[in-house]
Protein backbone atom coordinates (compact mmCIF):
# COMPACT_ATOMS: atom_id res chain seq x y z
CA UNK A 1 0.00 0.00 0.00
CA UNK A 2 1.49 3.16 -1.20
CA UNK A 3 1.31 5.65 2.07
CA UNK A 4 1.10 9.36 2.58
CA UNK A 5 0.96 11.47 6.17
CA UNK A 6 -0.13 15.09 5.98
CA UNK A 7 0.80 17.48 8.32
CA UNK A 8 -1.21 20.41 8.78
CA UNK A 9 -3.23 22.48 10.73
CA UNK A 10 -6.95 22.22 8.26
CA UNK A 11 -6.31 18.66 7.63
CA UNK A 12 -10.66 18.94 6.88
CA UNK A 13 -9.94 20.92 4.06
CA UNK A 14 -7.87 17.55 2.73
CA UNK A 15 -9.98 15.17 3.82
CA UNK A 16 -12.80 15.26 1.24
CA UNK A 17 -9.83 14.82 -1.38
CA UNK A 18 -9.50 11.13 0.42
CA UNK A 19 -13.02 10.02 0.88
CA UNK A 20 -14.18 11.06 -2.92
CA UNK A 21 -13.95 9.89 -6.55
CA UNK A 22 -10.96 7.63 -7.43
CA UNK A 23 -8.64 8.40 -4.42
CA UNK A 24 -11.87 7.43 -2.14
CA UNK A 25 -12.31 4.34 -4.34
CA UNK A 26 -7.83 3.61 -3.91
CA UNK A 27 -8.16 4.05 -0.02
CA UNK A 28 -11.29 2.22 0.05
CA UNK A 29 -9.88 -0.84 -1.72
CA UNK A 30 -6.52 -1.42 0.46
CA UNK A 31 -3.97 0.95 -2.63
CA UNK A 32 -3.62 3.88 -0.78
CA UNK A 33 -3.66 5.13 2.75
CA UNK A 34 -3.57 8.70 3.99
CA UNK A 35 -2.97 10.00 7.59
CA UNK A 36 -2.46 13.57 9.24
CA UNK A 37 -1.32 14.62 11.80
CA UNK A 38 -1.77 18.37 13.12
CA UNK A 39 1.12 20.47 14.26
CA UNK A 40 -1.38 21.80 16.94
CA UNK A 41 -0.98 18.29 19.05
CA UNK A 42 2.72 18.76 19.64
CA UNK A 43 2.88 22.37 20.91
CA UNK A 44 3.87 22.59 24.37
CA UNK A 45 1.69 25.48 25.68
CA UNK A 46 -1.75 25.57 26.88
CA UNK A 47 -2.60 27.61 23.95
CA UNK A 48 -1.22 24.93 21.72
CA UNK A 49 0.46 27.75 20.20
CA UNK A 50 2.29 26.98 16.70
CA UNK A 51 2.88 30.43 15.33
CA UNK A 52 5.18 33.24 16.77
CA UNK A 53 6.14 36.79 15.70
CA UNK A 54 8.83 36.87 12.77
CA UNK A 55 12.62 36.96 13.52
CA UNK A 56 13.36 40.69 12.05
CA UNK A 57 9.94 41.95 12.29
CA UNK A 58 7.19 42.63 9.66
CA UNK A 59 3.76 41.30 9.34
CA UNK A 60 1.88 38.18 10.05
CA UNK A 61 2.85 34.90 12.00
CA UNK A 62 5.37 31.95 10.83
CA UNK A 63 4.83 28.33 11.30
CA UNK A 64 7.08 27.51 14.27
CA UNK A 65 9.63 24.45 13.50
CA UNK A 66 9.53 22.27 16.84
CA UNK A 67 5.94 21.26 16.46
CA UNK A 68 5.90 20.74 12.58
CA UNK A 69 9.00 18.52 13.62
CA UNK A 70 7.20 16.58 15.45
CA UNK A 71 4.24 15.63 13.65
CA UNK A 72 6.83 14.81 10.83
CA UNK A 73 7.93 12.57 13.03
CA UNK A 74 4.96 10.87 14.67
CA UNK A 75 3.29 10.56 11.35
CA UNK A 76 6.51 8.64 9.76
CA UNK A 77 6.60 6.06 12.53
CA UNK A 78 3.77 4.57 11.19
CA UNK A 79 5.24 4.89 7.55
CA UNK A 80 7.49 3.07 5.92
CA UNK A 81 11.24 3.84 5.15
CA UNK A 82 12.42 6.12 1.97
CA UNK A 83 9.02 8.26 2.18
CA UNK A 84 9.62 11.51 0.25
CA UNK A 85 9.35 14.38 2.74
CA UNK A 86 7.52 17.44 1.53
CA UNK A 87 6.95 20.55 1.90
CA UNK A 88 4.48 22.45 -0.03
CA UNK A 89 5.91 26.22 -0.94
CA UNK A 90 5.01 28.97 -3.49
CA UNK A 91 9.10 28.95 -4.21
CA UNK A 92 9.15 25.45 -4.47
CA UNK A 93 9.75 23.08 -7.97
CA UNK A 94 6.60 23.94 -9.75
CA UNK A 95 4.53 20.11 -9.86
CA UNK A 96 3.93 18.98 -13.15
CA UNK A 97 2.90 15.22 -14.30
CA UNK A 98 6.80 14.23 -14.45
CA UNK A 99 7.16 15.36 -10.85
CA UNK A 100 3.89 13.00 -10.28
CA UNK A 101 5.01 10.20 -11.74
CA UNK A 102 8.42 10.07 -9.38
CA UNK A 103 6.77 10.62 -6.73
CA UNK A 104 4.29 7.97 -7.30
CA UNK A 105 7.80 5.47 -7.58
CA UNK A 106 8.66 6.39 -4.23
CA UNK A 107 6.84 4.18 -0.76
CA UNK A 108 5.09 6.85 -0.01
CA UNK A 109 5.00 10.39 1.06
CA UNK A 110 5.02 13.29 3.76
CA UNK A 111 3.61 16.60 3.02
CA UNK A 112 3.52 19.30 5.28
CA UNK A 113 0.94 22.15 4.95
CA UNK A 114 2.38 25.94 6.14
CA UNK A 115 -0.29 28.58 6.90
CA UNK A 116 0.32 32.49 7.74
CA UNK A 117 3.40 33.96 6.11
CA UNK A 118 4.72 30.48 5.49
CA UNK A 119 7.19 27.90 7.73
CA UNK A 120 10.02 28.61 9.80
CA UNK A 121 12.93 27.92 7.36
CA UNK A 122 14.22 25.57 9.57
CA UNK A 123 11.14 22.80 8.45
CA UNK A 124 12.55 22.38 5.42
CA UNK A 125 16.57 22.71 6.01
CA UNK A 126 15.99 20.73 9.49
CA UNK A 127 13.87 17.76 7.92
CA UNK A 128 15.69 17.72 4.23
CA UNK A 129 12.56 18.03 2.53
CA UNK A 130 12.04 18.99 -0.92
CA UNK A 131 9.91 22.08 -1.53
CA UNK A 132 6.90 21.91 -4.11
CA UNK A 133 4.78 24.64 -5.77
CA UNK A 134 1.30 23.92 -7.40
CA UNK A 135 2.06 27.37 -9.31
CA UNK A 136 3.00 31.16 -9.59
CA UNK A 137 0.37 32.21 -7.15
CA UNK A 138 0.10 32.09 -3.34
CA UNK A 139 -2.74 30.50 -1.82
CA UNK A 140 -3.55 31.00 1.97
CA UNK A 141 -2.54 27.64 3.17
CA UNK A 142 -0.55 24.17 1.54
CA UNK A 143 -3.82 22.16 2.05
CA UNK A 144 -4.99 22.71 -1.07
CA UNK A 145 -1.44 21.71 -2.37
CA UNK A 146 -1.64 18.89 -0.63
CA UNK A 147 -4.93 17.59 -1.92
CA UNK A 148 -3.32 18.57 -5.60
CA UNK A 149 -0.34 16.24 -5.58
CA UNK A 150 -2.41 13.33 -3.43
CA UNK A 151 -4.81 13.62 -6.40
CA UNK A 152 -2.35 13.28 -9.25
CA UNK A 153 -0.38 10.88 -7.55
CA UNK A 154 -2.69 8.70 -6.29
CA UNK A 155 -4.70 7.75 -9.89
CA UNK A 156 -0.86 7.17 -11.20
CA UNK A 157 -0.73 4.21 -8.65
CA UNK A 158 -0.73 0.41 -10.38
CA UNK A 159 -4.50 -0.48 -9.99
CA UNK A 160 -6.03 2.62 -9.04
CA UNK A 161 -7.72 3.34 -12.58
CA UNK A 162 -8.80 0.77 -14.67
CA UNK A 163 -7.01 -0.22 -17.97
CA UNK A 164 -9.84 1.43 -19.88
CA UNK A 165 -9.29 4.82 -18.22
CA UNK A 166 -5.71 4.54 -18.09
CA UNK A 167 -3.51 7.49 -17.45
CA UNK A 168 -1.13 6.58 -20.64
CA UNK A 169 -3.92 8.69 -22.10
CA UNK A 170 -4.08 11.93 -19.99
CA UNK A 171 -2.79 15.14 -20.98
CA UNK A 172 1.11 16.03 -20.10
CA UNK A 173 1.86 11.83 -20.28
CA UNK A 174 3.29 11.46 -23.56
CA UNK A 175 4.44 15.37 -23.80
CA UNK A 176 1.12 16.06 -25.07
CA UNK A 177 -2.31 17.98 -24.22
CA UNK A 178 -5.03 15.34 -24.39
CA UNK A 179 -7.18 15.41 -27.88
CA UNK A 180 -10.97 16.57 -27.27
CA UNK A 181 -13.65 14.16 -26.00
CA UNK A 182 -17.20 14.03 -26.90
CA UNK A 183 -20.00 11.44 -25.83
CA UNK A 184 -23.98 11.28 -26.70
CA UNK A 185 -26.06 13.24 -28.05
CA UNK A 186 -24.57 12.57 -31.63
CA UNK A 187 -25.98 16.77 -32.68
CA UNK A 188 -26.85 19.48 -30.18
CA UNK A 189 -27.55 23.01 -30.49
CA UNK A 190 -26.16 22.43 -33.78
CA UNK A 191 -22.98 20.87 -32.77
CA UNK A 192 -22.18 17.26 -34.03
CA UNK A 193 -19.47 15.21 -33.25
CA UNK A 194 -16.48 14.91 -35.93
CA UNK A 195 -18.00 12.61 -38.15
CA UNK A 196 -14.81 9.83 -37.80
CA UNK A 197 -15.56 9.19 -34.28
CA UNK A 198 -18.76 7.22 -35.73
CA UNK A 199 -16.89 5.51 -38.29
CA UNK A 200 -16.17 2.83 -36.51
CA UNK A 201 -12.72 2.84 -38.16
CA UNK A 202 -10.66 2.31 -34.73
CA UNK A 203 -6.96 3.26 -36.89
CA UNK A 204 -8.80 6.55 -38.47
CA UNK A 205 -9.77 7.38 -34.88
CA UNK A 206 -6.54 6.54 -33.03
CA UNK A 207 -5.22 8.94 -36.34
CA UNK A 208 -7.73 11.48 -35.43
CA UNK A 209 -7.20 11.93 -31.56
CA UNK A 210 -3.45 11.82 -31.96
CA UNK A 211 -3.50 14.81 -34.66
CA UNK A 212 -5.91 16.69 -32.11
CA UNK A 213 -3.79 16.15 -29.17
CA UNK A 214 -0.71 17.12 -31.59
CA UNK A 215 -2.71 20.35 -33.16
CA UNK A 216 -3.95 21.42 -29.20
CA UNK A 217 -0.74 21.07 -28.14
CA UNK A 218 0.85 23.23 -30.85
CA UNK A 219 -1.73 26.12 -30.47
CA UNK A 220 -2.07 26.04 -26.69
CA UNK A 221 0.95 25.00 -25.08
CA UNK A 222 3.95 25.41 -27.89
CA UNK A 223 6.35 25.26 -25.25
CA UNK A 224 5.64 21.59 -24.60
CA UNK A 225 6.11 20.98 -28.37
CA UNK A 226 9.36 21.84 -28.45
CA UNK A 227 10.59 19.38 -25.44
CA UNK A 228 9.11 16.67 -27.32
CA UNK A 229 10.58 14.62 -30.32
CA UNK A 230 7.68 13.64 -32.54
CA UNK A 231 7.82 10.54 -34.83
CA UNK A 232 7.52 10.77 -38.39
CA UNK A 233 3.93 9.95 -38.22
CA UNK A 234 3.19 12.72 -35.66
CA UNK A 235 5.03 15.13 -37.94
CA UNK A 236 2.85 14.54 -40.67
CA UNK A 237 -0.08 14.94 -38.63
CA UNK A 238 0.82 18.00 -36.95
CA UNK A 239 1.55 19.37 -40.84
CA UNK A 240 -2.04 18.17 -41.80
CA UNK A 241 -3.72 19.78 -38.74
CA UNK A 242 -1.61 23.42 -39.52
CA UNK A 243 -2.48 22.83 -43.19
CA UNK A 244 -6.19 22.42 -42.17
CA UNK A 245 -6.35 25.36 -40.07
CA UNK A 246 -4.53 27.92 -42.23
CA UNK A 247 -6.91 26.64 -45.20
CA UNK A 248 -10.27 27.07 -42.73
N1 LIG B 1 4.89 34.15 2.30
C1 LIG B 1 4.81 32.97 1.46
C2 LIG B 1 3.37 32.52 1.24
C3 LIG B 1 2.73 31.95 2.44
S1 LIG B 1 1.15 31.32 2.12
C4 LIG B 1 5.43 33.28 0.11
O1 LIG B 1 5.33 34.42 -0.33
O2 LIG B 1 5.98 32.37 -0.52
C5 LIG B 1 1.01 30.07 3.36
C6 LIG B 1 1.30 28.65 2.92
O3 LIG B 1 0.52 28.30 1.81
C7 LIG B 1 2.73 28.37 2.51
O4 LIG B 1 3.56 28.12 3.61
C8 LIG B 1 2.58 27.14 1.62
O5 LIG B 1 2.55 25.95 2.41
C9 LIG B 1 1.20 27.36 1.02
N2 LIG B 1 1.26 27.86 -0.36
C10 LIG B 1 0.97 29.10 -0.79
N3 LIG B 1 1.12 29.20 -2.13
C11 LIG B 1 1.50 27.98 -2.56
C12 LIG B 1 1.83 27.44 -3.84
N4 LIG B 1 1.78 28.16 -4.96
N5 LIG B 1 2.18 26.14 -3.90
C13 LIG B 1 2.24 25.37 -2.78
N6 LIG B 1 1.94 25.83 -1.55
C14 LIG B 1 1.59 27.13 -1.43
Amino acid sequence: MYEIGVVALFPEIVEPVVSEGVVGRAVASGLLGVRFRSPREFATDRHRTVDDRPYGGGPGMVMQYPPVRDAVAAVEAAMPAGCRRIVMSAQGRLFDQSLAQSLATAPGLVIVAGRYEGLDERVVTGLKAEEISIGDYVISGGELGAAVLIDAVARLLPGVLGHEDSPDQDSFSDGLLDCPHFTRPESVDGLAIPAVLKSGDHEAIRRWRLKQALGRTWQRRPELLARKVLSPEEQALLEEFKSEVTDG
